[in-house]
């Protein structure tokens, strides 16, 4: 494309320069014609379509769910002199027709079009003589049936697009999930090729972290911690902080708890009658408040820049529901805290919660439980995650090879573990390497162990240099090492029914000694690696042993017992039968059938085919 006609259009919609991003997303899609381009809320993608739309003959159609941002666009183009209108179900018949006419007279540069205006049979008829030469798709995860927006009338776009066939479509989002847009391309009939332009998820001002903690006492305490870092003493004024829980009743009980410690706090939930809801709304916005406890139901139009810390309760679904939270935190730019909490116990918590919520298909529930599973895997860390979050929206070119800010890199920073932490990466890697897209993850372990397996053997794998390169390491620790690889970016999956493990550009570079691994292998004896509050390494005891009550600690013991029996019996250590904490888990969880016992973290079905029996009788004696 001139790079001048693409300037004057920028011009003319009263912009002096592109935003990182803009240009490039222009120059796609006016040369291949497709384009996808995902960015956050605010990152200016209107710009792409806009610019575009004044530099092409005809009239392009701007596909939008929100009237309000529609009529505020049109207003500002019109300003500029821009030929705009737009056309939603809330307009008056008479401006409606007055606005068609005008559109089948070629009158318009820009219209936007609700999209149940699509359905109408009329309309759909007379479009497709209309000399368009660019679809562009608004919030188009909309289209998605995985996403959590999804608008049955946005499914009438695939169809349009195909009908009038323009030279250009593109799609915009700020939905950053690889499944929701592999979907809006395919929808929308892009073709697979079409370039997925990803800009503008970097956060560099967040000091993100994560604590795996143990109990409620334990989450309180990390709020505490955060609180006091982020906002210093009731009174001091520093800014506000928001903590989510992952319970109308907790948003309550916290902001009661907040309070008497002297914080100006209020709860906030969809349970709330309007009128609080409302109150707790200005009282944030107009610096009445220290923090607000709240669910996910607040955020959505909440617009404050100095929001110091965004405390997590517990975890939400997914990485993506994360980040758009823990982002509003630090919108001025100026540092501050983005605080995880969470807790094995969450896992099958959720589990029951997903199938609770009578999801009738099975797939739509795997589907979220592995969002799901993602965010514990970042949570568990061990590479920057400020970078682990970026690799994971595909932003890879704004990825910082380690932000300096976050838990993992200031630990890394001081000195790190104490182990060699790029050794040990090499030599998982090398397993790895060996594995090469033949196996899964439970193979690779079992060839670092040097377990004897059938598999393995065919493949002449129990014969290299690399079968039992960590024969020391239990099988829970190489397992949690290399899911630690994967957020790193070294080890990727592919395949969709059973994903097998390869090494990336940047793994091979790390196995053979050319790059340098910043990461942080995880502890022995799957103990977490840490808490997390910021440079203080601070070791909690309770997150390795939160605290059971009195009959789950008597099931821990008789687990315990248990537990000693086998390893004699079978000449194991201990912990190979099974780590203290998946005997606290089981305590606490009491499964009641071998079933049962697959939604205990930390035992896989060959643990429990072996050991399940036993542990489930001296459960049932404890
Ligand atoms: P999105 O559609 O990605 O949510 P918008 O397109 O609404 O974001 O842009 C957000 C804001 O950024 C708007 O106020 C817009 O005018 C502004 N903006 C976008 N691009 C530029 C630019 N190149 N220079 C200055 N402001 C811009
Ligand atoms: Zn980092």
């Amino acid at each position: 494309m001139s790079p001048s006609a693409a300037d004057d259009a920028l011009h003319a919609l009263g912009f002096d320069a592109f935003r990182a991003g803009q240009r490039e997303a222009i120059e796609t899609l006016l040369e291949s014609g497709r384009a996808l381009l995902v960015a956050p809320t605010g990152g200016g993608k209107s710009l792409c379509y806009q610019v575009p739309a004044l530099m092409l003959p005809g009239t392009t159609i701007v596909i939008s769910p929100l009237v309000a941002l529609m009529a505020d666009q049109v207003a500002a183009l019109q300003q500029r002199g821009v030929a705009a209108t737009y056309l939603a179900a809330t307009l008056p018949a008479e401006t409606m027709q007055q606005r068609l006419a005008a559109l089948w007279r070629g009158e318009y540069r820009i219209v936007y079009v609700a999209p149940e205006r699509l359905a109408a049979a009329g309309f759909r008829e007379r479009i497709k003589q209309l000399d368009c030469p660019l679809i562009a798709v608004d919030e188009a995860h909309c289209i998605s049936e995985w996403g959590h927006d999804f608008r049955p009338e946005y499914m009438q776009i695939g169809e349009i697009v195909r009908e009038l066939a323009p030279p250009h479509v593109l799609a915009c989002t700020a939905t950053a999930t690889p499944v929701v847009r592999d979907e809006i391309v395919h929808r929308l009939d892009m073709g697979p090729e079409t370039a997925q332009l990803v800009h503008g998820f970097a956060r560099p001002n967040l000091a993100l972290r994560a604590a795996e903690v143990g109990g409620q006492r334990d989450r309180q305490q990390q709020v505490d911690a955060a609180l006091a870092e982020a906002l210093g003493r009731p009174g001091d004024g520093r800014g506000v902080a928001i903590v989510y829980t992952p319970t109308r009743k907790l948003a309550e009980t916290e902001a009661g708890r907040l309070a008497g410690q002297g914080w100006r706090t209020r709860a906030y939930h969809a349970g709330l009658p309007a009128e609080d809801r409302q109150i707790a709304q200005e009282d944030f916005m107009a610096g009445r408040l220290d923090a607000v406890c709240a669910t996910n139901a607040f955020g959505m139009g909440i617009d404050r820049s100095d929001v110091r810390a965004v405390v997590h309760f517990g975890p939400p679904g997914s990485i993506e529901a994360y980040y758009q939270e823990v982002g509003r935190a630090g919108r001025d730019g100026d540092p501050a805290i983005g605080l995880l909490c969470w807790a094995q116990s969450d896992l099958p918590q959720r589990r029951r919660l997903l199938e609770r919520d009578g999801e009738a298909d099975s797939e739509i529930v795997a589907h979220k439980w592995n969002l799901f599973l993602e965010l514990i895997r970042w949570a568990e860390g061990g590479a920057c995650r400020h970078d682990a979050i970026l690799r994971y929206f595909g932003d890879e070119a704004e990825t910082l090879a380690g932000c300096g800010r976050c838990d993992v890199c200031t630990t890394i920073d001081a000195g790190g573990s104490d182990e060699d932490a790029t050794l040990l990466a090499r030599k998982l890697l090398s397993g790895v390497a060996r594995i090469h897209g033949r196996f899964g993850m439970k193979m690779a372990v079992k060839l670092l162990r040097g377990e004897q397996e059938e598999r393995l053997e065919r493949q002449g794998l129990t014969r290299v240099s690399t079968f039992g390169l960590l024969a020391e390491r239990s099988e829970a620790w190489i397992t949690r090492a290399l899911g630690r690889c994967v957020t790193a970016g070294w080890i990727v999956f592919s395949g969709d029914q059973h994903p097998v493990l390869r090494l990336s550009p940047d793994g091979d570079a790390v196995m053979r000694g050319r790059q340098s691994a910043r990461w942080l292998p995880p502890g022995e004896a799957g103990a977490p690696s840490r808490s997390a509050s910021g440079s203080r390494r601070r070791a909690t005891p309770s997150a390795d042993d939160p605290a059971l009550d009195a009959a789950a600690q008597s099931a821990f013991d008789a687990l315990r017992a248990a537990r000693l029996d086998i390893a004699q019996r079978e000449g194991v250590p201990a912990y190979v039968v099974a780590h203290d904490r998946t005997l606290r888990e089981i305590a606490r969880l009491r499964p009641d059938s071998l079933a049962a016992m697959e939604a205990v973290p930390g035992l896989g079905p060959a643990k429990i085919a072996r050991y399940g029996e036993a542990l489930l009788d001296a459960l049932a004696d404890a």
